[in-house]
């Protein structure tokens, strides 16, 4: 069975990084009809923060993603991760290290002087622990093997090679007996069952340096396979460079909050970032989970592009129920009462916005109070003449008796046909009145929309 995991940091945000890389994760799992775990890597206790660790899984959930399993919190398991060095220790693929940090500091400081790489030189790999004074104290550092070369078949990077003797005997657990976290990665994700590691190729070298614990502890117990690593490449912003702040690295909320983003516009755009299936750009959850496989992530950095992101929240915009719609943008303008006027109108703003930001842009004239405050282009259409026209109009209208889009439109034409005008020099100040703005909706829609009553109103307070 497959077992994927996520594991975040809880030191921020859900940045786009982490949002792909757990989406990668979830629809491997989901596609292969394995489970989806997640893992909370808080044992940098300094950085991590409840706030970062809701705001994760607040994160997660709002983009669809769902766990097979509570979460594991790593911090919680620091003494399984102790116990398997002690067993690395006895099977002596671990060893103690007396050295002191002022001694390790002396060592760095040669290394650099010498310009040799900066590793720790195995000082204590072959000494005698009597050596050391009574009750000094050690870290326990790995013992990997320094002759030979380790292979990664990675599903993403493809084979990738690196000598023995180039990886460290890093520590496993420090001097005040807490694991580090390239041990806790690897115990956990052993002990979760996890099969496939889907992660941002930034972890690659620790890949090499996470292998030697598992091949150790297969040979000290069994049962310890190596899990298939898959490291995909790091977002890029639209400049090349890795992505950071600058280039819109902000958390998943802002992009819901501050972009006015649907969660599946995201969930596409996120899926699109790094893999794809042929040219399709649009691709639904339920394809998502059919289609997605290792195979289609890209050897190449994604790029990042909020106009691709945009023109799928637009689309996504336009397949969305009226009444979802209505919801968020009541909630975003803090009108909870109106959700009913807003789904009405949801057809006519929907084609015209990107975000629900433009949504609510589009429906502000719904709530306008008179008398209207006008923009400054509004205000220069309403000239004596226009006014004028705008009264004779309002008398046509207020004999309509059916309030629809056809009678309306039928209406206004003949009145500019009377007028000798085109359409446009009656459209263009009656839409100044009923929206204050230069921009709405078509007018006819603007009419049925505010009804007739308030329609007349708004037109009657421009009216001369
Ligand atoms: N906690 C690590 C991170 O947030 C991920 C560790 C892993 O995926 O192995 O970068």
């Amino acid at each position: 069975q497959v077992v994927t995991r996520f594991a975040p940091s809880p030191t921020g945000f859900l940045h786009i990084g982490g949002a792909r890389t757990a989406l990668f994760n979830w629809l491997f799992a989901r596609h292969h009809g394995g489970k989806a775990l997640l893992r909370i890597e808080d044992t940098d206790k300094k950085r991590s923060t409840q706030e970062a660790i809701d705001k994760i899984l607040e994160g997660l959930d709002w983009l669809g993603l769902d766990y097979d399993e509570p979460p594991v919190f790593q911090s919680d398991r620091a003494e399984r991760h102790a116990d398997v060095a002690q067993k690395l220790l006895e099977a002596d693929h671990a060893y103690k290290c007396f050295a002191t940090p002022e001694e390790l500091e002396q060592m760095r400081a040669e290394q650099r002087a010498n310009k040799q790489p900066m590793r720790y030189d195995r000082r204590w790999r072959d000494r005698d622990e009597a050596e050391a004074p009574a009750g000094a104290p050690y870290t326990v550092r790995l013992k990997v093997p320094t002759e030979g070369a380790t292979t990664i078949k990675d599903a993403v990077q493809g084979d990738v090679t690196v000598q023995n003797a180039e990886i460290d005997d890093y520590i496993l657990l420090r001097a005040d007996g807490t694991p580090t976290y390239m041990l806790a990665v690897v115990v956990d994700d052993h002990d979760m069952g996890v099969t496939h590691i889907i992660r941002g190729d930034d972890h690659l070298n620790n890949a090499f340096r996470q292998l030697p614990i598992i091949r150790a502890m297969e040979e000290i117990e069994g049962n310890w396979p190596d899990p298939v690593y898959a490291h995909v490449p790091l977002i890029h912003g639209s400049d090349g460079a890795k992505m950071s702040k600058r280039h819109g690295a902000i958390g998943v909320e802002a992009y819901r909050d501050e972009e006015g983003v649907l969660p599946e516009a995201l969930f596409n755009y996120l899926l699109r970032l790094g893999w794809g299936h042929g040219d399709r750009e649009e691709i639904t959850r339920e394809e998502a989970i059919q289609l997605f496989d290792l195979d289609g992530v890209g050897k190449s950095a994604a790029r990042f592009d909020i106009k691709k992101l945009q023109n799928l929240n637009a689309h996504y915009i336009r397949e969305a129920d009226d009444q979802r719609l209505a919801e968020l943008v009541a909630q975003e303008i803090g009108k909870p009462g109106e959700t009913s006027v807003l789904a009405e109108a949801m057809p006519v703003l929907k084609p015209r916005a990107k975000t629900v930001h433009e949504l609510a842009e589009g429906a502000a004239f719904l709530f306008k109070t008179r008398p209207l405050e006008l923009t400054e282009k509004a205000a220069g259409l309403l000239d004596d003449e226009a006014r004028g026209r705008l009264a004779g109009l309002s008398e046509r209208l207020s004999a309509e008796n059916s309030w629809t889009i056809e009678a309306l439109e039928a209406t206004t034409k003949s009145y500019a046909e009377e007028l000798e005008l085109g359409l446009g020099k009656l459209a263009q100040p009656l839409r100044a009145a009923l929206t204050g703005t230069t921009t709405s909706p078509g007018i006819f829609d603007v009419l049925v929309l505010l009804g007739k009553e308030e329609s007349l109103a708004r037109i009657d307070a421009q009216a001369s």
